[in-house]
């Protein structure tokens, strides 16, 4: 291997326990670094995207294809397209119900600013949806207060892991988009995130569920559908001159990503598993901490906890323990758009919460580390008392 190679595989050690060890905090004995998010990946995964190296086919073919075929299976879609990014992906969904300007779009504030970008994208008006306190998904009452005639879409993400109930959300007659991009492995009454709407989003950014590096999928029930998101990703050979994009997948990325895929059983247990040490250590603390509601398991793509003491204080003790920990959403699109008011749960979430690492990479020894951090430095009580 290189020295670049082994360089850059020392530096984000996915495969071991962490061996960046930090310089910070004079005097201290250096400790590893946790960092917040990190792939997972195993010598089947190199040995998966060699091969396409070594077929000379690198750009979307035959391992594409089977990511797409394995994928849709999954969760339950007759068809799926693999694009450049979630963002591509997501962008491809909106063409492909005709969403265009004079259109609105629903998404909730907190949220990345993927989803504003991709409704920005076809020219539509976006129109920001608060959350339920509870499960940080969208919240149904505010759909249902801001729905109008042009309404065209819901975007509906799974955030951080949990199945947003998209039964009440279903009734109201506009079609969802889900997006899975933090969701893949999730349920919502024993059936699939992304099989639960006429069409589905996913990404395969690095610190997804599943990565291709950068990566995308958009899943559908609709044959014309998926048809029609396929044309619109690739320009080459075409009859017309229609605008077409290059929002194609390389093999080797789908080859890492059906690798991936094919232990998504082993990333999600041992996701519930981390989360379950952590909160029976945390349950005795004032935090507020993830966990399942009735007919959706979580698979704690982020372990959020909520706090009544100021997150970044908390956040920067972590990170003075070599823990690195996240707000979990950099800024609510509100704040962006210059909105004020009328987001009482985005606004509170965004104040409160708090992502610490949760990843099947994370060894026994590094979660112990974070969860004694978390309890020592993030528990108001603790910290009043000292
Ligand atoms: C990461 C993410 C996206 C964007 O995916 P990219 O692959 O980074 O473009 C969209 N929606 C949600 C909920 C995400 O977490």
């Amino acid at each position: 291997m290189s020295a670049w190679g082994s360089f850059r595989l020392r530096r984000y050690s996915p495969f071991t326990d962490g061996s960046e060890h930090s310089t910070r905090g004079r005097g201290k004995p250096a400790t590893p670094m946790i960092p917040h998010s990190r792939p997972t990946l195993a010598p089947q995964d190199i040995a998966a995207v060699t091969a396409v190296l070594e077929s000379g086919w690198l750009a979307q073919g035959e391992a594409t294809v089977a990511f797409e075929a394995m994928l849709a299976s999954q969760v339950g879609g007759v068809g799926a397209v693999a694009t450049s990014s979630g963002t591509a992906a997501l962008h491809l969904a909106l063409l492909a119900l005709n969403v265009g300007p004079g259109d609105e779009v629903m998404l909730p504030s907190y949220v990345c600013t993927a989803l504003l970008n991709a409704v920005r994208f076809v020219g539509a008006t976006p129109i920001l949806v608060d959350i339920e306190e509870e499960d940080y998904n969208l919240s149904p009452a505010d759909v249902r207060r801001k729905l109008t005639r042009r309404t065209r879409v819901l975007l509906v993400p799974h955030t951080f892991g949990l199945a947003a109930d998209l039964k009440q959300l279903s009734e109201l007659g506009v079609p969802i988009v889900e997006d899975c991009a933090q969701a893949l492995g999730a349920t919502l009454d024993g059936q699939p995130a992304g099989g639960l709407a006429d069409l589905a989003v996913f990404s395969f950014y690095a610190t997804k569920v599943i990565t291709t590096g950068e990566g995308g999928m958009v899943v559908t029930r609709s044959t014309a559908l998926r048809d029609r998101i396929a044309d619109l990703r690739d320009y080459a050979d075409k009859e017309d001159d229609r605008v077409r994009y290059n929002y194609k997948m390389t093999d080797m990325q789908a080859a890492l990503g059906l690798s991936q895929l094919k232990r998504l059983p082993t990333f999600v247990s041992r996701r519930r598993e981390l989360a379950a040490r952590y909160s029976r250590i945390l349950s005795a603390t004032k935090l507020i901490l993830p966990c399942d509601l009735p007919g959706r398991p979580h698979i704690f793509y982020r372990y959020v906890v909520r706090m009544d003491q100021d997150v970044e204080a908390c956040r920067e003790r972590l990170a003075h323990r070599d823990v690195r920990a996240e707000r979990p959403i950099f800024k609510p699109l509100h704040e962006y758009l210059g909105l004020r008011g009328g987001f009482p749960n985005t606004e509170r979430a965004a104040r409160i919460s708090l992502s610490i690492p949760l990843y099947p990479s994370l060894s026994d020894e590094e979660s112990d580390r974070v969860v004694q951090a978390v309890l020592e430095e993030c528990d108001g009580r603790r910290a009043a008392a000292t």
